[in-house]
């Protein structure tokens, strides 16, 4: 059986929330394995669009179980909100539908504290972080002192983490200017929320081991994308978790032979939040006019995303490093009635030629894109439901950048509209 892995290919924001979606209608569960809710999933699905940061997308469709991984840092609150604005829009979710990995970490408030103050302190090197938290309860579970899901069902075992977490994060907060935690509001809210999270509390290990037993089909739903991987991304410039496909199998407790397909998603153009390098940014009309029409602006933070000309170097990389076996491509359509337009082949780095972007951060600074031109096309692409609804220069384009990136496309997704899919490969087929 075909498992599915879906990772972003580039920073993030390239289409996946509609991919899983599309997918999730074959999948039989739907997991992810890391990050948190800094993600921004956005369906459309009929005249409904749903917003998740935290769920797994398939959570929408009736019938599907939703897992949340171990490898994800939770932020409870976060959780019963989106859980609470979805049932507002018709979406019932309870422990029937959604399973969250007794040994997940959690997100507190004082991660969210530490985020906020870290960044103000950072100044101009700031990393631009979403403010979840996310990068604290990372470090937190790394450093063996977080409060993981299973924790609250015992006050000894709470109280217990409590006083070596806290042990951290007050000297640390003193040397930033804040004032210690409150340690009983900060008990009193965690007992407070542990009857409405517990329920859903499983052994996620097990669950994914009796799916596969059992023949089901299970659709991994990746966050962020593989520039932002903690080891492989833009670093420090990254978010703090693993965004590859291997991700999945440590981030749910399933081995890696479980993964039969990996999808990349793939932006036909390259878009950037937060601050770090971006060799094919664009500060010109035509930067402008791809955010424009890509309506580029951050679904957690709505901050306004850096745009620029499809980088085949990144996309070759991070396809190699996370396996990918085929990419879905999206937003084409943002391309429509571009007179010429730019794909990046190569960095010239101190008049060196690189085909891969070199990890030195001197390196990094010095990158000028080497550039191949293509001719764009006036038709519209968007809503094309065949290749033959595709203008000559657009099929083009997107055999260029598959022999680029050596990866063939699998998906074309050509409107944020769950049905304006071109399929080529399935990537479910066994
Ligand atoms: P953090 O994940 O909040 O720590 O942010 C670290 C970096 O990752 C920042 O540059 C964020 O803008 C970026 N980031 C985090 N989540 C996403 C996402 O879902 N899409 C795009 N960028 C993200």
């Amino acid at each position: 059986m075909a498992n599915v892995v879906v990772v972003g290919a580039q920073w993030g924001d390239e289409g996946k929330g509609k991919i899983v979606d599309w997918l999730s209608e074959r999948a039989d569960v739907i997991a992810r394995f890391q990050g948190g809710h800094n993600a921004g999933h956005t369906l459309v699905i009929g005249e409904t669009v749903y917003k998740l940061s935290l769920l797994p997308s398939g959570i929408v469709r009736p019938g599907k179980l939703a897992v949340i991984g171990n490898g994800v840092v939770l932020d409870p609150w976060a959780l019963f909100s989106e859980i609470d604005k979805l049932a507002g829009q018709g979406v019932q979710i309870g422990t029937d539908n959604l399973m969250i990995a007794e040994n997940t970490p959690l997100i507190l408030p004082l991660h969210q504290d530490l985020d906020r103050l870290r960044e103000e302190a950072a100044g101009k090197a700031k990393i631009g972080t979403t403010g979840r938290g996310i990068g604290p309860a990372y470090e937190d579970k790394v450093g063996r002192r977080t409060i993981r899901v299973a924790d609250l069902g015992d006050e000894e075992t709470l109280d217990a983490r409590l006083d070596r977490l806290l042990a951290h994060h007050d000297p640390l907060r003193a040397g930033l200017g804040a004032t210690p935690i409150d340690r009983a509001e900060l008990r009193a809210k965690l007992l407070e929320i542990a009857p409405k999270l517990l329920p859903y509390a499983q052994p996620v290990w097990r669950i994914m081991a009796d799916a596969r037993k059992a023949g089901k089909r299970i659709l991994f739903e990746g966050a962020q994308g593989s520039l932002l991987d903690i080891d492989f991304g833009t670093y420090p410039y990254v978010t703090s978790s693993t965004t590859m496909s291997g991700m999945a199998a440590s981030g749910t407790g399933l081995g890696p032979g479980a993964i039969g397909f990996v999808l990349g998603i793939v932006k036909a153009y390259t878009t950037r939040v937060g601050e770090g390098p971006f060799p094919t940014e664009l500060h010109d009309a035509d930067g402008q006019r791809l955010g424009e029409r890509g309506h580029e602006f951050g679904t957690v933070t709505g901050r306004k995303r850096r745009c620029g000309w499809f980088d085949a170097v990144l996309v070759r990389q991070t396809c190699a490093i996370s396996g990918v076996n085929g990419i879905a491509l999206t937003k084409l359509d943002v391309l429509d009635g571009f007179k010429t337009l730019r794909i990046c082949t190569g960095y010239e780095i101190d008049g060196t030629h690189y085909d891969y972007l070199p990890t030195a951060a001197a390196l990094q600074a010095k990158v000028t894109p080497v550039y191949e031109e293509m001719p764009g096309w006036s038709e519209s692409t968007a809503g094309a439901r065949s290749w033959a609804d595709l203008p000559a220069e657009a099929i083009k384009y997107v055999r260029r950048i598959e022999e680029l990136i050596q990866c063939p496309v699998a998906l074309l997704s050509t409107s944020p509209e769950r049905d304006d899919t071109i399929l080529v490969t399935d990537p479910f087929a066994d």
